[in-house]
């Protein structure tokens, strides 16, 4: 198995809080991470139908494009009620149209809509949900790894809390009464499915 070694790794993503974070997570490893954007990657189309073929989309358009290893991430909400929707669309079912007014992403609107669609199914739905995150290393020479982290609890409503970002107002990790908007972010960091997910990176790539 190819491994990451103390050299440096491309982040497949133009976001500059999660090349923050995964440098911080990666340093201890003597990992230098570079940002695709920084190395004027493109940014490929999404166009997998699941998380570990959008993470290897772009982690593999990096390592080919850099000829480095790359490391890519997709994550996402999925509803149990809803079939694992909005899944791969997550950060799609936000965006504004254009006769909405600015153009952006409404994630009020977009928790909204998840729960429209829950209460559209009858009050006694199951509201059983899951955040995943999926990290892809991919090598120049074509060699890939997967890991998958997850998160399980379920959907409450109204919103309530003002940390965190995305759908984190709704969503109550299992074992817990708060959101992940009202739980402190080095808490939430501590026990979410990017956390789940780099743990295992971290023991594949770096363990014994
Ligand atoms: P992507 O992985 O950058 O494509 O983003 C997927 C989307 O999933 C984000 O835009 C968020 O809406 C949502 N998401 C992923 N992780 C979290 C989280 O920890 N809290 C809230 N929303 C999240």
């Amino acid at each position: 198995m190819t491994r990451l070694g103390g050299g440096s790794l491309v982040i497949a993503t133009h976001n500059a809080g999660k090349l923050k974070e995964i440098s911080a997570l990666l340093a201890p490893y003597g990992v230098k991470c570079i940002s695709a954007g920084s190395l004027g990657l493109p940014e490929p189309a999404e166009t997998g139908t699941t998380f570990v073929q959008n993470a290897l989309i772009k982690a593999r358009a990096a390592a080919q494009a850099s000829g480095l290893a790359a490391l890519a991430d997709d994550s996402g909400l999925s509803v149990d009620a809803l079939d694992g929707r909005p899944g791969v669309y997550t950060a799609d079912w936000a965006e504004r149209q254009w006769f909405e007014g600015a153009p952006g992403r409404d994630w009020h609107m977009a928790m909204g809509k998840v729960e429209g669609m829950l209460q559209a199914i009858g009050p006694e739905t199951d509201r059983t949900a899951a955040f995943h995150c999926v990290l892809a290393v991919a090598w120049p020479g074509g060699e890939h790894a997967v890991y998958e982290g997850k998160c399980a609890g379920s959907l409450t409503w109204p919103p309530r809390g003002a940390l965190g970002f995305g759908y984190d107002p709704v969503f109550v990790p299992e074992g817990r009464q708060e959101t992940f908007a009202e739980i402190a972010p080095e808490e939430k960091h501590a026990i979410s499915h990017r956390a789940d997910a780099f743990a295992k990176l971290v023991a594949d790539q770096f363990g014994g």
